[in-house]
């Protein structure tokens, strides 16, 4: 996003990545924009002003399938509304606070398209940063006006914040077209975020795939290194909550399972501005990078070319981090 909005600002802009185009945590998600989840307050505020960008890029980049299936914040009981024909698989003890404009994204998709035109080199892994240099493995020294970084849960390294990576892992059920129609997501979610305890915590997410043929089950939170291995147990708690909401997918054959890393940080916000000069950050983006992403990239774009930015930036600010 970074680079899109910056070349459509006229700079040039070479992409360096060790693995690929959103081949780490942005390509194992749901692909999920939400506002539904997020408490009052400035991540709630910095999703609405994304999802319309969002909104904006899918109409230009149709690779990206931005959808606007809307999604329904769940409760076990009162707290919503009754879902009627609107989820005919919830169960029926179940209430629901629908908001229609919430989005649901191919990422992937998305980044090779706005990537297109872009030079981008995969294969290399950028070992040092200073001021106006990039010195990747080889030892080859790259010049640049600006460096941004965003690497994702390995930020700690190259940005010196306190990203750590925070696991999740989703199962994928094959299922009938059409069987779930909004993203569905437990209204104990936003707990599950704010929740810094290192063990396991599951809260359910449920959404029918945009290829239609899978629905997606999820998800966990676990600070536990970079332990991909995937949990047998994890997965059966993720599908028997889920199972609550959607007694129907307790019997749905489990096609894949993997995790992912999320980039968290202590105080639940990304780190998105600059680091010292010439050197910026977008990191720390937690559960909701896919989300944030448009706001992100265009916050930094809108500081280096001196414009007004979008959204007020201090509360991303990445010096909040520093000791001084
Ligand atoms: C299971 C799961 C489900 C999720 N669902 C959603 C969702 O529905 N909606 C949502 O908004 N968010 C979701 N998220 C969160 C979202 O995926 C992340 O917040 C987001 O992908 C972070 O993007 P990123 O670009 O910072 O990191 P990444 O996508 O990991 O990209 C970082 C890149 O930097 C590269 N890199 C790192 N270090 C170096 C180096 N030294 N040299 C060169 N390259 C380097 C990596 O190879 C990688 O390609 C989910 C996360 C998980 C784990």
């Amino acid at each position: 996003m970074v680079a899109h909005y910056l070349t459509e600002r006229g700079r040039e802009v070479l992409v360096l990545d060790r693995s690929g185009v959103a081949r780490e945590t942005s390509g194992r998600g749901e692909g999920n924009v939400l506002v539904c989840d997020k408490p009052a307050g400035v991540e709630r505020d910095l999703a609405i002003v994304s999802r319309r960008l969002w909104t904006e890029l899918g109409a230009r980049f149709p690779q990206g399938r931005v959808t606007a299936k809307g999604s329904l914040l769940m409760y076990e009981g009162a707290g919503g509304d009754t879902a009627g024909a609107l989820e005919p698989q919830l169960a029926p003890e179940i209430t629901v606070r629908l908001d229609q404009d919430d989005l649901q994204v191919d990422s992937p998709g998305m980044a090779r398209a706005l990537l297109e035109g872009i030079e981008v080199r995969v294969g290399v892994d950028v070992t040092q940063v200073d001021a106006h240099t990039v010195t990747p493995a080889s030892g080859e020294r790259l010049r640049a006006e600006h460096v941004i970084l965003a690497p994702g849960p390995w930020a700690a390294e190259l940005t010196g914040l306190p990203v750590e990576p925070r696991k999740g892992q989703l199962a994928a059920l094959s299922a009938p077209p059409g069987m779930i129609a909004h993203k569905l997501i437990d209204a104990a979610y936003a707990d599950s975020v704010a929740d810094e305890a290192a063990e396991l915590s599951v809260a359910t997410v449920i959404e029918q795939t945009l290829d239609g043929d899978e629905i997606l089950v999820g998800s966990s939170r676990a600070r536990v290194g970079f332990d991909a291995t995937i949990d047998q147990d994890v997965t059966a708690a993720m599908i028997t909550r889920a199972a609550r909401f959607v007694p129907a997918l307790a019997k749905l054959p489990i096609a894949r399972q993997w995790c992912g890393f999320r980039p968290w940080l202590p105080d639940h916000l990304p780190a998105v501005g600059q680091l010292q000069s010439g050197v910026w950050a977008s990191a720390g983006h937690e559960g909701s990078g896919v989300c944030l992403a448009p706001i992100s990239g265009m916050l930094i774009a809108q500081l280096i070319c001196a414009e007004a930015p979008l959204v007020n930036p201090n509360p991303l600010d990445p010096m909040r981090f520093s000791e001084n």
